[in-house]
């Protein structure tokens, strides 16, 4: 996968509105609207000027990986006041507060502790936050979330955090170029998705899918996804390893090692 540079202002244009376009036809494959999928383009590595320049291009949330350099970057562009910041990668109950602090959005929540953390921090910021549960539809042991028979329970708990207003589900696909490999994982949250819709009680709502990133977000649209988290197709190739921000993803784009 080879992505387009996206420095300048006229670079980060064209790449947005070319992920813009692939949107939309990938929507158009499968009959659906395109204003249903959210672009949530992700920043993490890049620089504030060009988070600035990301701004100017127009773009108003911004998805983080890590919370130090998510908080570290909402207060450099604090300026910025309709500026989202949306929290995509693991957490730890001890960085609670920070993200209860900045954060419009979290999309990672996979423990009761971390949402009683989050549910504490919040009520001392008299503050609410968007959260999405975290599903591990890879059955790779090493990466974050929950089983995908653990999620029911875990969200009947979770009216409880009033604090949280719970929107769906999230997930990563294997790390794999092959789409055979890649779908079924997106499949499986969609599938879980309906159930839950059917099973839970109502006032709980599941209609959000967070899912697809640059290799693999028309896949996710065609299955059903209403949020791609989209970074190197937008802000070119990273530098850092993914293995940085991923464990288990230290083999490459095939994540079968
Ligand atoms: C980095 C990241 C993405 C975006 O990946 P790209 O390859 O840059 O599109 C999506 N989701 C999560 C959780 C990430 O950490």
């Amino acid at each position: 996968m080879s992505y387009p540079v996206g420095r300048t202002l006229s670079e980060l244009e064209h790449n947005l509105a070319a992920v813009q376009q692939r949107i939309v036809a990938a929507c158009r494959r499968v009959n659906r609207d395109p204003s249903e999928v959210r672009l949530l383009p992700v920043s993490k590595t890049v620089n504030d000027d060009r988070l600035r320049l990301a701004y100017q291009a127009g773009c108003r949330e911004l998805g983080e990986n890590k919370v130090q350099e998510a908080q570290r970057k909402a207060e450099a562009l604090a300026d910025l006041s309709d500026l989202r910041w949306s929290v995509i990668g693991h957490l730890q109950t001890n960085k609670a507060k920070h993200v209860a602090r900045f954060a419009s959005e979290f999309q990672a929540l996979d423990s009761l502790r971390v949402a009683r953390a989050l549910q504490r921090r919040l009520e001392a910021e008299d503050r609410t936050l968007e959260v999405l549960v975290q599903v591990n539809t890879s059955n790779e042991p090493s990466k974050f979330g929950l089983a995908p028979e653990d999620v029911e329970t875990f969200v009947r708990e979770l009216p409880a955090f009033t604090r949280l207003q719970v929107n769906g589900l999230m997930t990563l696909a294997i790390f794999s170029d092959d789409p055979s490999r890649v779908r079924p994982c997106f499949v499986r949250l969609r599938q879980l998705r309906d159930r839950l819709r059917e099973r839970l009680p109502t006032g709980i709502s599941m209609d959000t899918l967070s899912m697809g990133m640059s290799g693999d977000f028309e896949l996710a649209i065609e299955e059903g996804a209403t949020v791609v988290r989209v970074g190197q197709a937008i802000f070119g190739p990273r530098l850092l390893p993914d293995s940085y921000y991923w464990p288990d993803a230290n083999t490459g784009q095939d994540g079968s090692g």
